[in-house]
């Protein structure tokens, strides 16, 4: 059923019932999942001083990754479902303009540590260079993103425009080991290969939704297109008037998942 909320300005609110089998999926995809974890398990362990610190920015993943990590959401009491749900939403729709760390973050832990994604098990184990080069790719992809809301009339602030975690060297493999870029990347190519096992699901996770778990879980709620309809809505109203109204509409309207 769809629900519509008139706004003083017009703009009203639309959840979609859910078109997607969350758990069923997640079902389906038990033996990809524990061919995923096989291959986690041979990224070496690491220490990491600055425990939480760096987890700024939700990173992207594989479809199946996401689906990893849902199935532990899956086993939380509701209340703390509902609250990672929300957060994922408020993450979507508020990353242009205010720098929130990651969904899964709870004080300085992780709610999804043992399953977390392959981009946060290879921070800090590749080279300098390596990662300059993605953060360089990552800087470009900022450049174009600020030139569309630019178009849209709404100027993003500069300190988000700016905003970079610094590569970390504190972090370790425990015991001590030598990981090359190759052997990162060769991981990153053998979750990516399962992953493509899921299609169409796994294409669609790319190319709709960028890979970015908050944008499939707003998209979930509230369909695809109506989730970017809002993001501009509530970024220019947060921009131009510092109203959070419709933000908390939004986030009052999230449902569980499962
Ligand atoms: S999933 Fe966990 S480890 Fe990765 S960025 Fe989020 S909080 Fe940090």
């Amino acid at each position: 059923m769809e629900v519509s909320l008139p706004r003083k300005t017009g703009i009203m609110i639309k959840n979609k019932p859910f078109q997607i089998d969350l758990r069923k999926l997640i079902q389906n995809s038990a033996s990809l999942r524990r061919d995923l974890q096989k291959i986690y398990d041979r990224i070496p362990a690491t220490r990491c001083l600055r425990q939480g610190q760096c987890c700024s920015l939700l990173p992207e993943m594989t479809f199946l990754e996401a689906l990893q990590a849902l199935s532990v959401l899956e086993s939380r009491p509701l209340s703390d479902r509902i609250n990672v749900t929300q957060k994922m939403v408020r993450y979507f729709l508020g990353n242009a303009m205010e720098i929130s760390s990651c969904p899964f973050l709870q004080g300085r832990d992780c709610l999804i540590y043992q399953d977390r994604f392959f981009g946060c098990r290879a921070y800090g184990l590749w080279s300098g260079v390596f990662y300059q080069n993605l953060a360089d790719q990552n800087r470009q992809g900022k450049r174009v993103l600020q030139q569309q809301w630019e178009k849209l009339g709404i100027s993003l602030p500069a300190e988000v425009l700016s905003f970079k975690i610094p590569y970390c060297s504190q972090v370790e493999t425990d015991p001590p080991l030598e990981i090359s870029d190759e052997m990162l990347s060769a991981a990153s190519d053998r979750i990516e290969n399962l992953s493509g096992e899921m299609n169409p699901w796994d294409q669609e996770f790319r190319g709709k939704y960028f890979s970015d778990l908050s944008f499939f879980l707003t998209g979930l709620q509230f369909g695809p297109q109506e989730a970017v309809r809002l993001k501009y809505f509530i970024t220019k109203d947060i921009i131009q008037k510092a109203d959070r109204s419709l933000m908390d509409q939004v986030l009052s309207r999230v449902k569980d998942l499962f």
